[in-house]
C-alpha cells in the first residue's frame, strides 16, 4: 500500500460524521482504477468526439443523460462537465452576459439571499452588479421583494440566477413567476438554474423542460449521484454559446479550461449506470425522501423543531450547538443546521446525531469525545 494510512484513516472516520453536506458518499470505483495509468484530457467540445487522448464519449453521454432528463437533446442543446458547479454557473452567467449584449444597456444578475455563495464570485469575474432578494421562511425567493426589485432595474437587463434547491432547505425559486414579472415590466432576461444538489432528482418531481423554463443549468456531479471527484454538469440553450477553432487541435474552443478533466466523466458515467440510469436515480430519491420524512417524525416526537420542504431530503434543524458540530460534519447557516437524508445517512447515525443534540441540550455537553479530524503534516518532498 503507497498511501499514507494516517490519511486514508482521516477520511474514513470523518466520513462517518459526514451527515450534512450535499455529497453523496455510496459508491465503489476503484474498479476502474487501470485509467489511472493514462494521460487523459477532455480538451475541446465533447459533443464532437474529436479528442483523440480524452474520454469525450463518456462526457457526451453523461451531459446527454441530463438532457433527457430536462427534455432537450444536442440540437438545441449544449453541455459539458466543468470542474464544479461554480465553473459550470460561472461559464453559462459569462455567455449570458455576452448575448445579452447586444440590449445595449446595463445588465445585471438577481439571485435570492439562500442562493449559494459562488453567484458573489461570479457577478465579481464578470463584472456585473448583484442584486439580492429575500426568501420567505423556507428559502425560496419572495415574489412581491422581487416584483419590486425588478421594477426598479425595468430600464435594464436581468440575469435571473434562480436558486432550484437551496444548500440549506432545498428551497425552489418560481421560474415561472420570475418570468411573468420580468415580461409584465419588458424587461430582456436570462434564466440561470442552480440545482447543484437537487437537480439529479427534480426531473422526478417537476416538470422543467430546459429552454422554456431556463436557459441553462448545473447540476454537482458528486453530490446526489455521487463520485471522488467534484464536478459541475452544465446544459445551456446553443444559441448562448460561441467557438474558436483551434489551430493546432481538431477541436473547438468552447469550454472555460483549456485542458479538461477526463477522468470523471468515465467515473460518472460508470456510477449512474450502476445507479440504474433515470430509473434507478427516481428510486433512490424516493428511497431518500421516505427516509427524510421517516427522520423528521422521529426527530419532532424527540422534542426538536425540525422541519423540511415538502419535496426535499434536507431537514432543517434550529442551529445547533457549536460543540455538537466540531464532530458532526453538517452545514449551519444563520438561525439553520441541516442533514441530508443520502443513503450515506443510516438509521444508526442519525439515531446518534440525535442523541449529541439532546444531551447537548439537556445537559450542556457531547456523549463522548469523537471529534472530525483535520489533516496534519506528513513528509516534505
Ligand atoms: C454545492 C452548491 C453549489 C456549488 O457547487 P460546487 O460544485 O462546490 O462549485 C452551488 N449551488 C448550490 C445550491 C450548491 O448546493
Amino acid at each position: 500500500m503507497l498511501l499514507q494510512t494516517d490519511f486514508i484513516n482521516r477520511l474514513e472516520h470523518n466520513n462517518k460524521l459526514y451527515i450534512g453536506y450535499p455529497p453523496s458518499t455510496d459508491f465503489t470505483l476503484n474498479s476502474l482504477g487501470e485509467i489511472l495509468n493514462y494521460s487523459i484530457n477532455n480538451l475541446g467540445d465533447p459533443i464532437t468526439l474529436k479528442g483523440s487522448l480524452g474520454t469525450h464519449e463518456f462526457e457526451k453521454e453523461v451531459v446527454e443523460f441530463f438532457m433527457k432528463l430536462y427534455k432537450t437533446d444536442s440540437n438545441t442543446s449544449w453541455g459539458y462537465i466543468a470542474n464544479c458547479s461554480t465553473e459550470a454557473a460561472l461559464y453559462c452567467c459569462w455567455r449570458a452576459r455576452e448575448y445579452m449584449k447586444k440590449y445595449k444597456n446595463e445588465c445585471v444578475i438577481v439571485a435570492s439571499e439562500y442562493s449559494h455563495y459562488c453567484i458573489g464570485k461570479i457577478a465579481d469575474i464578470i463584472g456585473l452588479d448583484l442584486i439580492y432578494v429575500s426568501t420567505n421562511k423556507d428559502g425560496s425567493i419572495n415574489n412581491e421583494k422581487l416584483e419590486e426589485a425588478l421594477y426598479e432595474k425595468k430600464h435594464k437587463s436581468v440575469i435571473f440566477f434562480a436558486t432550484l434547491g437551496s444548500t440549506i432547505t432545498s428551497s425552489i425559486d418560481d421560474v415561472k413567476a420570475f418570468k411573468n414579472i420580468a415580461a409584465a415590466l419588458s424587461i430582456n432576461f436570462y434564466i440561470h438554474a442552480d440545482a447543484a444538489f437537487d437537480g439529479g432528482f427534480l426531473p422526478f418531481i417537476k416538470d422543467y423542460s430546459m429552454c422554456e423554463d431556463f436557459d441553462s443549468i448545473n447540476i454537482s456531479g458528486h453530490k446526489f449521484i455521487g463520485c471522488p471527484i467534484p464536478s459541475g454538469i452544465l446544459l445551456i440553450n446553443r444559441k448562448y454559446i460561441q467557438s474558436n477553432k483551434i489551430e493546432y487541435v481538431p477541436s473547438y474552443d468552447v469550454t472555460i479550461g483549456g485542458s479538461r478533466n477526463g477522468v470523471t466523466p468515465v467515473l460518472l458515467y460508470e456510477q449512474i449506470k450502476k445507479l440504474g440510469g433515470e430509473f434507478g436515480l427516481k428510486e433512490r430519491y424516493y428511497s431518500c425522501l421516505k427516509k427524510a420524512e421517516e427522520f423528521k417524525e422521529i426527530a419532532i416526537n424527540s422534542g426538536l423543531n425540525v422541519w423540511k420542504v415538502d419535496h426535499a431530503i434536507t431537514l432543517v434543524f434550529d442551529r445547533v450547538d457549536d460543540i455538537v458540530m466540531e464532530k458532526w460534519l453538517a452545514p449551519t447557516y444563520k438561525e439553520y443546521t441541516t442533514i441530508t437524508a443520502l443513503p450515506k445517512l443510516s438509521h444508526e447515525k442519525f439515531s446518534s446525531f440525535l442523541k449529541d443534540v439532546l444531551h447537548v441540550k439537556n445537559h450542556g455537553s457531547m456523549t463522548d469525545n469523537v471529534k472530525t479530524l483535520y489533516p496534519s503534516l506528513i513528509a516534505p518532498l
